[in-house]
């Protein structure tokens, strides 16, 4: 029986791309897997993104689960002695059964098999990735990123502070993990709009009042999804088995040449850093 399990219609123009609160959805569906054991790992097809280690994975077999937790976009199963980092790339699905995991479907890559679950991960594009290490302090997967959005760390001074001599447009600054992880592109384009700040203005341009009203305003957009359970998935199961449907409700994200629900002015569209960006010219200066 699937305790939670993420469903996605995969098309080429409609791939589900996991972001930040996507992922913290999935790790509270996972909080059950506390204090459970690891019995074994069974990996069908070893070439993610990296290739699977069986070696260093099969050490955690007989390991308890200390706890789950995010970081970024990263699944972090802290066990007893290290701990298990899951990235789930464009395409990654994880489902997790109580008891025996039904057949093997196709892109069911790998099975971690605990005393009373089987978490079994699916991923048709194979940039997903599942790393056991025994230092998570030093994995180059984790060492190298900017704080958490909503972490103490993430200030209006430390958020200027970063951007202020960049001449890069701010959208491509707030969606840099060095400088703070988990802002998507959907989450990008609705946090400016909020912000009244053009997706283009550099960041050296960026007051510290701005600076302010940003970082609430992503703090903001980022619960509100991880309150829906995340804007990007289509389907989800809760971890009763209820089937949920997010209708997501975008300002400006998707909506080129719709008028601006503020002041009916056509969103534009932009291409940044190879992402389609969205924005009132009239609202955001
Ligand atoms: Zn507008």
């Amino acid at each position: 029986m699937a305790v939670i399990n993420f469903t996605t219609k995969l098309s080429s123009e409609n791939v589900f791309m996991p972001e930040l609160p996507e992922v913290e959805t999935i790790k509270n569906g996972l909080l059950d897997l506390s204090s459970a054991v690891i019995k074994d790992i069974i990996i069908r097809f070893p070439r993610l993104r990296y290739p699977l280690n069986r070696e260093e994975l099969m050490k955690m077999s007989g390991q308890k689960v200390k706890s789950v937790e995010r970081r970024a976009k990263y699944l972090l199963l802290k066990l007893e002695n290290g701990t298990l980092i899951i990235h789930l790339g464009m395409s990654g699905r994880i489902t997790l059964y109580s008891g025996e995991a039904p057949q093997v479907q196709k892109h069911d890559h790998v099975d971690i098999q605990f005393d009373n679950y089987t978490l079994r991960y699916n991923d048709p594009r194979r940039f997903g990735c599942i790393v056991y290490t025994e230092n998570p302090e030093n994995s180059a997967l984790l060492m190298k990123l900017g704080p958490e959005p909503f972490s103490s760390e993430f200030t209006p001074h430390y958020l200027k502070n970063k951007i202020n001599n960049r001449k890069t447009p701010i959208k491509q600054l707030i969606m840099d993990n060095a400088i703070v992880v988990g802002v998507g592109n959907i989450y990008a384009c609705e946090s400016l709009f909020m912000t009244k700040i053009s997706p283009l203005t550099l960041g050296s341009k960026l007051t510290l009042a701005q600076c302010k009203k940003l970082v609430t305003n992503i703090q903001t957009v980022l619960q509100n999804a991880i309150n829906a359970g995340g804007s990007s998935l289509r389907d989800y199961k809760n971890a009763n088995g209820d089937l949920g449907y997010f209708q997501t409700s975008h300002n400006v994200y998707g909506r080129t040449d719709q008028p601006c629900k503020v002041c009916s002015t056509p969103i534009k569209e932009v291409r940044l850093g190879q992402r389609n960006s969205f924005y009132c010219p009239e609202c955001q200066k």
